[in-house]
């Protein structure tokens, strides 16, 4: 069984009134087996954002089916979901979303917070957490006093310390320099390697070409897929 399942999945936009349509995903199919790496690409209004809502829970589809685990997730009960969401999906996006409230370690700490740990347990995650990732001198640091890719490696942590199943990344290189993201395309694959299984939605072909496969998406599908340098798939 495939971790991800997503089987002709739609999602059309509706107007108010019912007068305009957006067929923002005509038909997606694909799978995703357990440590994959895996970039979604293509170009402004192709329907990534709606893709990642989707898969994430965030909006529910118009018709079709999305499998984590053989679990349906697009019909799990709204008071569920959050849950549903800390347990089992880890995210990244492009603009961070830390809170610049509170400092990185508790920022780290929010989902365990959300799922009542003990601070003992929480801290125990994140010391070896935050040594593989090389942010444990920012732990007392707040959010705004870090650079871009320092960020990105507090809300990679944080997507990471619940040990989600998947982590579904947005754009993680959009707001990084050339760099920050060289750097944070080498951690991904780091993670990957690991064990991490990995969906990455970007219309980067440099952070899409770090992925093991990348599948293309226009008009709401997929209409075609590579695996990166790797023979032994062909044919
Ligand atoms: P991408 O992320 O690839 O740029 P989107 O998923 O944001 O693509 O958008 C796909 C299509 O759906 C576009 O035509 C976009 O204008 C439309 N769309 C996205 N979100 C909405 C919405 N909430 N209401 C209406 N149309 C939307
Ligand atoms: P991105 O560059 O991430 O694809 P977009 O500019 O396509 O972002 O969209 C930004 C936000 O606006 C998204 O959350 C998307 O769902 C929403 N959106 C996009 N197109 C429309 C639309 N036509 N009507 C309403 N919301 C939209």
């Amino acid at each position: 069984m495939p971790l991800l399942e997503v089987k002709n999945l739609k999602k059309t936009y509706t107007s108010r009134f019912g007068m305009n349509q957006v067929h923002a995903l005509t038909n997606v199919n694909f799978t995703v087996e357990e440590g994959e790496y895996v970039a979604i690409m293509g170009e402004s209004g192709a329907g990534k954002t709606t893709l990642l809502n989707v898969l994430a829970a965030l909006d529910r589809p118009t018709s079709g089916s999305i499998l984590l685990n053989g679990q349906e997730i697009s019909t799990i009960q709204d008071s569920k979901l959050s849950a549903f969401r800390r347990r089992h999906l880890g995210f990244v996006f492009q603009d961070f979303n830390l809170l610049d409230t509170f400092n990185n370690q508790d920022n780290i700490f929010l989902p365990l917070v959300l799922s009542n740990e003990k601070y003992r347990t929480m801290k125990r995650k994140l010391d070896p957490l935050a040594q593989e990732l090389g942010i444990s001198d920012l732990m007392k640091k707040f959010p705004y006093e870090c650079s871009g890719g320092q960020k990105q490696r507090v809300a990679i942590a944080r997507a990471l310390i619940t040990k989600p199943e998947l982590i579904l990344a947005d754009e993680p290189t959009g707001a990084l320099d050339s760099r920050s993201t060289e750097e944070l395309l080498m951690l991904f694959q780091r993670i990957n390697e690991a064990g991490q299984t990995i969906l990455m939605v970007t219309h980067s072909v440099k952070a899409a070409s770090h992925a093991k496969r990348v599948l293309f998406i226009k008009d709401g599908t997929v209409f075609h897929q590579i695996y990166r340098g790797d023979k032994s798939r062909e044919g």
